[in-house]
């Protein structure tokens, strides 16, 4: 007897037709056919179950704040830090926690429940640590949200911002941030990438960095950041979000450092949709894609893990928080267009990022936290094309959103009277 059990699920890994039994918050069998009943039974109906999605980079302190105090005419980065310069003095605790809890809603509608996101320590007021850590205490029955203290105009470029980062690990912010190719030159980018470092291996604290955002093929930030984790003893533990400029650096440079990185086993986090917008701004043509190294990164055993980044924010006005949109746009930028290319683009939405977050008890195995999706698409390369909705979001053993399926009614003299496009899928052999 099980308090739940969802029938006939497509699992991410090809099983098909597979019984998930659940029992209070766990999940108790993964069987062909579970004999039991429960008190509860949905009918997955040949579709897609997965984990749930995982975000390991975002910036909720700024999410949902495009159009204020106005909208980015020309839609660049430079302008998007003007404006969030303009609005962040301006910033309430209540307005924060307000948009953040808005977003999560929007999270849980698209199966999303586990968020690593970046929190401006800029302001010594640490207004958007105080407003992000209520977040964390009250999404905490349906999202776990990792917080990183991120110095966002630069962890010595900026006066009070060492004193700043401190204040907010005191305050229960969970992951040490930094942003070296910002600081003033490259020697002060090294100078905070060990300093942060050792903060980290002081309070036992994972690190994220954002690092080498930008095409300069000679912002070599990530080659210091892989050397100190291993000095200090931080392997694992370490991600470098974003590392840009390894898509313009010279490849025999990069044929060292991808093996350091491996060896430090970095967490490698690129932010697809925000990448291609911001990246090669300054080239005319041929203009470079700016997305780091997917396809060699994870060639190399590195586990790769991709973010959202930002929703309808200053730097950014688009984004749904669905990650499968954030794993269209790698497959394109990335051209990981083969079958199981698609597979890992998938998995670096899903374990790949519950490896980055360090998340105890997700998957889809018996004896793992009941949380899961089923999506209106059979397998994960259809989920991949079709960003299809999410018929039901569990969470620890609980329906915690539903979505009807989508599909059209069709008012053509001889055709279909319906379409769902779930229903295109072709015949690939399992
Ligand atoms: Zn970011």
């Amino acid at each position: 007897m099980f308090d739940l059990i969802i029938r006939d699920a497509n699992l991410p890994d090809g099983r098909v037709g597979i019984d998930i039994g659940i029992t209070g918050d766990r999940i108790a069998a993964v069987d062909a056919k579970i004999e039991a009943s429960a008190q509860e039974e949905i009918d997955a109906t040949g579709r897609l179950v997965s984990p749930p999605f995982v975000d390991p980079h975002f910036h909720m302190d700024a999410t949902l704040s495009l159009g204020l105090p106005r909208m980015n005419r020309s839609g660049t980065l430079l302008e998007g830090i003007a404006l969030w310069g303009e609005l962040r003095p301006t910033l309430t605790r209540e307005a924060l926690v307000e948009r953040a809890l808005r977003y999560c809603d929007l999270a849980v509608s698209q199966g999303l429940l586990y968020i690593r996101s970046h929190v401006d320590t800029s302001d010594p007021r640490l207004v958007t640590a105080e407003a992000l850590l209520e977040v964390r205490d009250r999404v905490a029955p349906y999202i776990d949200l990792q917080l990183v203290a991120f110095p966002q105009d630069g962890y010595y470029r900026s006066p009070g911002a060492v004193d700043a980062l401190n204040r907010a690990l005191d305050m229960g912010v969970d992951i040490v941030g930094g942003i070296p190719h910002f600081e003033r030159t490259m020697s002060d980018g090294a100078a905070s990438v060990e300093a942060l470092c050792r903060i980290a291996a002081e309070r036992g604290l994972p690190v994220d960095m954002h690092c080498d955002e930008t095409d300069d093929p000679m912002s070599r930030h990530i080659e210091t950041l892989a050397a100190q984790t291993v000095r200090f003893g931080l392997q694992g533990r370490v991600a470098g979000s974003h590392l840009t400029s390894m898509h313009s650096m010279d490849n025999y440079y990069v044929s060292k450092l991808i093996p350091l990185m491996a060896e430090a086993e970095i967490n490698v986090i690129p932010n697809p949709l925000i990448n291609i917008m911001l990246q090669g701004r300054h080239d005319s043509y041929p203009k470079r894609r700016g997305l780091t190294r997917v396809r060699e990164l994870m060639e190399a055993g590195l586990n790769v893990s991709f973010g959202h980044d930002c929703v309808m924010d200053p730097w950014y006005s688009m984004g749904s928080g669905d990650m499968l949109e954030v794993g269209h746009m790698a497959i394109h930028v990335a051209q990981m267009a083969g079958i199981e290319d698609k597979r890992k683009v998938f998995d670096a939405l899903t374990v790949n990022s519950a490896k980055t977050m360090g998340l105890a008890g997700y998957g889809l195995e018996k004896g793992c936290n009941a949380d899961l999706v089923i999506l209106q698409a059979r397998d994960p390369l259809e989920a991949l094309r079709l960003k299809p909705n999410r018929l039901a979001v569990i969470r620890r053993g609980k329906v915690i959103a539903r979505t009807p399926p989508r599909v059209s009614e069709l008012l053509l003299e001889g055709r279909p009277s319906t379409v769902d496009g779930s229903e295109y899928a072709p015949n690939i052999g399992g």
